[in-house]
């Protein structure tokens, strides 16, 4: 018998299985690969493996937050990050591996531990008690799937993500964009929030401005569909920018370009003293509660993503916009974690299961993998009847959990990789050092947490 079931063998349900076999622990590790079951994207049977690129991304620990996420998880002994020492092939700063090798590592460590059990079995309905890690990913199974919207509330779990790009509130030029919301409306909501009534980010576009940005929308490049995706209908509220922008010359400005309502301050003169409308408007709404990350409000998009970042700052305010994560749109199973997971990633309607990986909304290889350490580590503190302490805030591990588990806005909560938009800001330090000042901060407060660990 075992302590903790785990569905799921990639990323984040290998490393949660590690971390609890390593202290004993009693797992069952359900993996529907090698019984005869796949996902569209997966190719064979490994544990953990990768998908797409062979990249872990940089592993630059003193500059780059996904680097200082490496760090701290080879703090806590990692098996993805030991693997990938073993597997690693040449790639300049950036940490890649061979995929074989990796996967070949992660299964071969997880199949010496005595206490856990690789079991190859897809797993279709929610255990109903036992502790459970769900780690299913981006691309679980449809009938598991199925029960965990039973589980969750039909509108808690989204079959795609459709992703506006998010923006440093830094790299914002606010002498061209302004403070505002439309018509200066929720006011009252704003003032329960501690905002002043101006919510929005507002960029203005004079009329050639619009026609421009419109035609470099059309003319942008795009990614394709991958085939298993062409079939997905585009929901309400997530057809991509250029789409809309197809559509006819007046559909933005009449949809996520509306300018009513906005008067520009920047624009006022003796005769309007409170500015002007502009033509279109592009807004940027808050997207965490530190106030560092605002994402572009209906752009959605599949605009390539060196062509994003060439259009979109043409925008007015944005010319020098630096994006903490640029749009797309993929098929991607995960749940709305701010809402309906606790601060340990527990279901709050049933806390015996746990979830960890892509399913939690966090994005990519090295973060799935972070949070399904985080889970391990929670299971194994609550089996072995510790009080669990979060990683801190300013630690990358810590910012990421805290993202998903509360701190991003539970309305536009999409997939996130990590980022230094989601640590603590430190606007007393120069911008140009200012990465260095994270990953400072966060090696010296993660060492004492680490410290703490078992
Ligand atoms: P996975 O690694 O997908 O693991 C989930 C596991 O659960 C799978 O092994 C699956 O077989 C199993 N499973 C599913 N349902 C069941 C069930 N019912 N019963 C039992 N087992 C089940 N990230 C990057 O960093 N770089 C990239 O280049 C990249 N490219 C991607 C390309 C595609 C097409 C996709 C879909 C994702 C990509 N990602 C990329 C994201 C990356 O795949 C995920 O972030 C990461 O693999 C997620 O880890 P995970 O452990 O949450 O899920």
């Amino acid at each position: 018998t075992h302590q903790v079931h785990i569905i799921g063998g990639g990323m984040a349900g290998s490393e949660a299985a590690w971390q609890l076999a390593r202290r004993g622990i009693h797992v069952r590790l359900s993996e529907m690969r090698g019984s005869g079951d796949t996902t569209p994207a997966h190719n064979g049977d490994g544990l953990a493996e990768l998908v797409c690129s062979n990249s872990f991304r940089s592993d630059d620990d003193e500059k780059n937050a996904v680097g200082l996420l490496h760090h701290e998880m080879r703090k806590c002994d990692s098996l993805l990050m030991a693997a990938a020492a073993k597997a690693r092939v040449p790639a300049g700063s950036a940490l890649a591996v061979d995929r074989d090798v990796f996967s070949a590592e992660v299964e071969a460590a997880l199949r010496a531990q005595p206490t856990l059990q690789i079991v190859r079995e897809r797993v279709d309905v929610l255990p109903t008690d036992g502790l459970t890690i769900v780690a299913t990913g981006p691309l679980t199974a449809p009938l598991l799937a199925e029960s965990i919207g039973k589980a969750t509330g039909a509108d808690s779990l989204a079959f795609f993500d459709a992703i506006a790009p998010i923006v440093y509130r830094d790299s914002i030029d606010m002498d061209v964009a302004w403070m505002a919301s439309r018509w200066d409306k929720g006011a009252e909501a704003s003032l329960a929030l501690g905002g002043d009534g101006r919510d929005y980010i507002n960029c203005p576009m004079t009329r050639d401005q619009y026609l421009a940005f419109r035609e470099e929308l059309l003319a942008g490049e795009k990614t394709e569909f991958k085939e298993w995706e062409a079939n997905t209908p585009y929901f309400d509220g997530c057809m991509p920018i250029e789409v809309m922008a197809a559509r006819g010359e007046e559909t933005l400005r009449f949809g996520p370009m509306k300018p009513v309502g906005l008067d520009n301050p920047h624009w006022a003169t003796a005769e309007h003293p409170n500015g002007r409308w502009p033509y279109a408007v592009v807004q940027l709404r808050q997207d965490n509660k530190l106030g560092t990350l605002w994402n572009m409000v209906g752009f959605q998009t599949k605009l390539k993503h060196a062509e994003q970042v060439r259009v979109f700052r043409t925008i007015p305010g944005l010319e020098n916009a630096e994006f903490a994560r640029l749009g797309g749109l993929h098929r991607n199973t995960f749940l709305n974690s701010p809402t309906l997971l606790d601060r340990q990633l527990r279901l709050k309607a049933a806390p015996h299961i746990r979830f960890a990986g892509q399913i939690t909304g966090c994005e990519g290889y090295v973060e799935s993998g972070s949070v399904g350490l985080l889970a391990g580590l929670m299971a194994a503190a609550q089996i072995t009847g510790r009080d669990w302490t979060p990683p801190p805030r300013t630690t990358a591990l810590g910012a990421l959990l805290a993202h998903i588990t509360g701190d991003a806005d539970a309305e536009s909560f999409q997939p996130m990789n990590v980022n230094f938009g989601l640590f603590p800001p430190l606007p007393e330090v120069k911008k140009k050092v200012r990465k260095e000042a994270y990953t400072e901060r966060a090696k010296a407060d993660f060492t004492s947490w680490a410290s703490t660990l078992p």
